[in-house]
């Protein structure tokens, strides 16, 4: 096997269990690996640290596979791998597992993410289950090298009648991988329906954002709809109307949903059309939400519950500075915004803001509005992107409820 040695003590983030290597840390490497290739990452001392997937053109060199010198990187390793996401699904009630290759999605919620990439161990790899249909995204040369066998064990798995492949993000250029955007097994649909907490969402898993839906804020716009009923809702950011459809099922009067993508408000009219939405006043507005908001003051308007999930602003630290920008000014309207007693529900997905730096955004933003608020929940990613202690990275979506005075 090919070996990347590491510069002296730069096996000191290894050693706590962080999965990448970073170009700066390698001494050199020795044979001659193929891209996503395994190989053996020894210390300068030529001590085993960890095996590792191969990218030779990111500046990410190497993603850990396994910190264990006798554990073989093989089907059967991606097997154990999968079949652990899986159990943690299960244990949380994502869906049940009668035996090791059933996977039974619940009437109610048949949609969720099965493996988190590497906090699921698995760097590079995000598979989400959509009704009977899986939607994978490989974005490394690691999880491209192994992708037919993992498409396999999926199938073996979940039973799922096809996968989609997702592999169209940007980031698979820095790993010099193609784009790649179509069937992988099967002959699945490019939309298809899912439900969420009891209602209907179509989700276009060929070009919708992601894998097609944000399912990471699934336990989020439950909670949105526990909190809205009889209030006038403003829902920023509103992609295909999931916060709105939810808000409006938990008995909104009225809910007001502002997007700048037609095709997002289209679907998301779509999805209004599916549910028993019929006692709320819905309307749709494609808009900038920074100059929307603006006009809303000018126009002196107000609401009693102002929902913000904006796309991410910073994917780095570096960027972290113009995006507090961003979530200050928009922050700070829908305080302006709001009623007395109204609900803030705010959101950052942004890898380069971290949940303190978030909050103190928001805190200066009452502060610039002239409001009095209090946080009175902290939400997060949900459980089926669950959060691995030794990467922090992987906690990327913070979520504060406030509450005006
Ligand atoms: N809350 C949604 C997900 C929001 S994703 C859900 O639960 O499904 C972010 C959305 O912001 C996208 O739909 C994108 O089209 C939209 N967007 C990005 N920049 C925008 C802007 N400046 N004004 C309005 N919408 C914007």
């Amino acid at each position: 096997m090919a070996e990347l040695i590491l510069k002296p003590g730069r096996e000191k983030s290894l050693l706590r269990r962080h999965p990448w290597i970073f170009s700066g840390a390698v001494d050199f490497v020795q044979g001659q690996p193929q891209s996503g290739e395994t190989l053996n990452v020894l210390d300068a001392n030529r001590h085993f640290i960890a095996k590792a997937a191969y990218s030779p053109v990111s500046q990410i060199r190497a993603r850990v596979w396994t910190f264990d010198e006798n554990e073989n990187i093989d089907a059967d390793f991606f097997r154990r791998q999968i079949d652990s996401a899986l159990n943690l699904r299960s244990y949380l009630g994502f869906f049940s597992r009668s035996s090791a290759d059933t996977l039974e999605m619940k009437p109610e919620s048949n949609a969720a993410r099965l493996i988190h990439a590497e906090s699921d161990h698995l760097p590079g790899l995000i598979v989400d289950c959509y009704a009977d249909v899986l939607v994978l995204q490989s974005l490394t040369a690691g999880s491209e090298f192994w992708r037919d066998t993992i498409a396999d064990i999926l199938l073996e798995k979940t039973k799922a009648a096809a996968i989609f492949e997702r592999s169209d993000a940007d980031v698979r250029e820095l790993e010099g991988l193609p784009i790649r955007n179509g069937a992988l097994r099967g002959n699945p649909p490019e939309r298809l329906t899912i439900r969420e907490h009891g209602l209907c969402f179509t989700v276009n898993i060929a070009s919708g954002h992601k894998t097609g839906f944000y399912l990471d804020q699934c336990q989020n716009r439950q909670r949105v709809a526990e909190l809205a009923r009889g209030r006038d809702v403003l829902n920023c950011f509103c992609y295909t109307g999931g916060f709105s459809i939810h808000a409006a099922a938990g008995g909104a009067k009225t809910v007001l949903s502002v997007d700048s993508s037609a095709d997002a408000l289209a679907l998301g009219q779509e999805n209004a059309g599916l549910n028993a939405t019929t006692s709320t006043d819905l309307e749709w507005r494609e808009a900038d939400v920074f100059q929307a908001l603006r006009k809303f003051r000018d126009e002196r308007r107000s609401f009693d519950m102002i929902i913000l999930d904006p796309p991410k602003f910073a994917a780095t630290v570096s960027q972290a500075e113009k995006a507090a920008r961003g979530y200050k000014d928009i922050n700070l309207l829908a305080f302006k915004l709001l009623r007395p007693g109204g609900i803030l529900a705010t959101f950052s997905c942004s890898g380069g803001i971290d949940a303190a730096l978030f909050q103190k955004i928001v805190a200066g933003a009452a502060l610039d509005a002239g409001v009095e608020a209090a946080i009175v929940e902290h939400l997060s990613q949900s459980g089926d992107h669950p959060i691995s202690l030794h990467f922090p990275e992987g906690a990327y979506l913070k979520g504060l409820i406030c509450v005006k005075n």
